[in-house]
């Protein structure tokens, strides 16, 4: 019965040969802005790639400011900085995410803890972030203390998983009633809405990944995205290994990271953004290809756009409801040249986080043992 989706999946890209789970697409300017870059010399750490990039990305999220970063990891490693984590604080996050968002709070010697996501996004659960709070959490002093842990919970980063955005607006408001740093992990999601406003652009900082699988990439990079002038300009002082600006001196006033993005990725960047929509529209009308398929898939439902949301349809995404069948059509897939792979496990069973403190992870749960990701790449 799988036979018809391979045969689905070959025709939309026109092609008997092995299809990718997601490659990038360089149609545009790209060759053009990366040769000028080379011939004028700048291709590292200065140039007008960089300002052009920042200039551009924030009037298209809809932001004042953007900070552009060597990668997604480094962009959520300094906001979190930014939205004042120290060691031995927590940050909630979710089970169900790519790996950088943990390793980025536990850059600083924070430490995650996991609540639940939504069945309907697979981003976090403002209803089971609530439940949580009021289960183990008290304001004393404006800050968020865990009564369980003793210790301050300074922010919380939802992510938008392949895409598809949370219930950031309610997170947000439930963030702001607990004293509770929002930081968004839009590394997925450049280009969807939620409630008419962009991901990345709901809480005090947002990050953004450009590593080659993402929407649009500059081999890699990334970019942090605030309303905020002075967290933009401490963004940039931090990512440019806090150096103060001087003809020839080198002074430093702090220890800072050189997590700043080389102008040829920049130029590459450039390119890539001028196609963000076309790229954003095949996805699009592929899912909605996808839908109609898997309508008559009896065990298989297609992840579709959450309600009050525009979806950047970044990795497309089935449900094998039975969960004895993932693997069979897992196998089935890769075996007939059509890549397909499960979501992440749960970071709370990894061995690094197993000892992190917990909400109750039944949709995680759920999502982790059934959902796998499709062929996703532009169509051309
Ligand atoms: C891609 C990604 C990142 C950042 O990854 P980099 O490879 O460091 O750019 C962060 N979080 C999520 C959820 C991602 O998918």
């Amino acid at each position: 019965m799988y036979k018809d989706i391979i045969e689905f999946i070959q025709n939309v890209y026109n092609t008997k040969e092995f299809i990718p789970l997601h490659e990038p697409r360089f149609i545009g300017n790209e060759k053009k802005y990366l040769n000028d870059c080379i011939e004028s010399t700048f291709v590292s750490s200065v140039g007008k790639y960089v300002d052009t990039f920042e200039l551009e990305f924030a009037k298209k999220v809809g932001a004042k400011y953007a900070v552009a970063t060597v990668n997604g990891t480094a962009a959520l490693h300094i906001s979190l900085i930014l939205a004042d984590v120290k060691r031995d604080d927590e940050v909630i996050t979710q089970p169900l995410t790519f790996i950088a968002t943990c390793n980025a709070i536990s850059y600083i010697g924070a430490k995650p803890i996991f609540v639940d996501v939504d069945l309907d996004t697979i981003g976090l659960s403002p209803k089971s972030l609530e439940e949580f709070l009021k289960a183990n959490c008290e304001i004393i002093d404006s800050t968020c203390k865990n009564k369980t842990t003793g210790k301050t919970i300074k922010a919380c980063v939802p992510m938008h998983t392949f895409g598809h955005a949370c219930k950031i607006q309610e997170i947000q408001e439930i963030c702001d009633e607990w004293h509770i740093a929002l930081v968004e992990d839009a590394a997925e999601s450049l280009g969807s809405y939620y409630n008419n406003k962009q991901t990345g652009t709901f809480g005090k900082l947002g990050a953004f990944s450009f590593n080659g699988n993402k929407i649009i990439t500059s081999g890699g990079g990334g970019v942090i995205v605030t309303d905020d002038e002075k967290l933009a300009k401490k963004a940039k002082h931090l990512t440019t290994t806090a150096k103060i600006p001087h003809k020839w001196e080198y002074v430093h006033d702090e220890i800072g990271f050189n997590y700043r993005m080389p102008n040829l990725n920049a130029a590459l960047l450039v390119a890539q953004l001028e196609q963000l929509d076309t790229f954003i529209k095949s996805k699009r009308d592929l899912a909605l290809k996808y839908e109609e398929l898997f309508s008559s898939v009896v065990d298989i439902d297609f992840v579709k756009e959450p309600s009050n949301s525009k979806s950047n349809y970044w990795l497309q995404a089935v449900i094998v409801k039975d969960v004895k069948n993932r693997d069979e059509f897992l196998d089935f897939t890769n075996k007939n040249g059509v890549m397909t792979r499960p979501i992440w496990k749960l970071m709370n069973e990894l061995e690094m986080f197993k000892d992190c403190q917990c909400g109750g992870l039944k949709n995680s749960k759920y999502l982790e043992q059934r959902v796998v990701n499709i062929s996703s790449s532009v169509v051309i």
